[in-house]
């Protein structure tokens, strides 16, 4: 699926190190180095999943953690706490942060990658991270590259969920509300216009592709995924 991971974690080297092999595992890495920027990240898109160091300066782990789920929007992102073994082993146990995973510092980036590639199977198998294939478009969610005849065309990551989640559904008209929950969950901050303005992104993308009309809106209605 879409993998946008978010990475909340202060050491830099740490950050970097995870980001770099999300990168090469075709993950599209997002950086936070606290909570409160992470915060906002989220705010902007929801991401596919979280990797959340325990002990951040400012709010911790397991506050940031609380945080994501108790927002009604937020509350299925999968999270998994890294902790140091030292201090944090045993409070973590005795704790329901809500994490659906941890692992225990110093640990190896390929289980990182291992985990987060189980957990997100189990969380969207409907939505799978095969590549897919519509109108000359080919749109791959574990890569998230879009391309057009081999070519890649560059799109953002709110314009990429987005037209991901019209090619697995051609055909159907989705109100904005709707869109809105798949792509954002929803979140009382966020209103409709949003979503136009991310559809108008994504239509501009298009423009560079052969697909200039492939999202209609249906009048009063909402947006649709057509094939001419
Ligand atoms: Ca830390």
């Amino acid at each position: 699926m879409a993998a946008n991971i978010l990475i909340v974690e202060d050491e830099e080297s740490i950050l970097e190190l995870i980001a770099i092999n999300l990168h090469q595992a075709g993950f599209n890495p997002i950086r936070s180095l606290n909570a409160e920027f992470a915060e906002k990240i989220i705010r902007e898109a929801l991401p596919d999943l979280i990797v959340l160091d325990w002990m951040l300066p400012g709010m911790d782990g397991v506050e940031f953690a609380k945080r994501v789920r108790g927002n009604s929007a937020t509350k299925n992102i999968p999270i998994i706490m890294l902790t140091a073994k030292s201090e944090e082993d045993n409070k973590l146990k005795g704790l329901n942060t809500g994490a659906d995973d941890y692992m225990t510092k110093p640990f190896s980036p390929k289980e990182l990658i291992a985990r987060i590639k189980a957990i997100l199977r189990r969380n969207a198998p409907e939505l799978g991270d095969e590549p897919i294939n519509m109108a000359g478009l080919t749109l791959d969610p574990v890569k998230h590259l879009l391309k057009e005849d081999g070519k890649i065309i560059s799109i953002g990551p709110t314009e990429f969920k987005l037209l991901n989640f019209f090619m697995r559904n051609p055909d159907r008209v989705f109100s904005r509300n709707q869109i809105l929950d798949k792509i954002w969950g929803n979140k009382s901050d966020i209103d409709d216009r949003t979503v136009d303005v991310h559809i108008k992104r994504l239509r501009d993308i298009l423009k560079h592709t052969r697909q200039h009309t492939l999202i209609k809106t249906v009048r009063g209605l909402g947006y649709r995924l057509t094939i001419d």
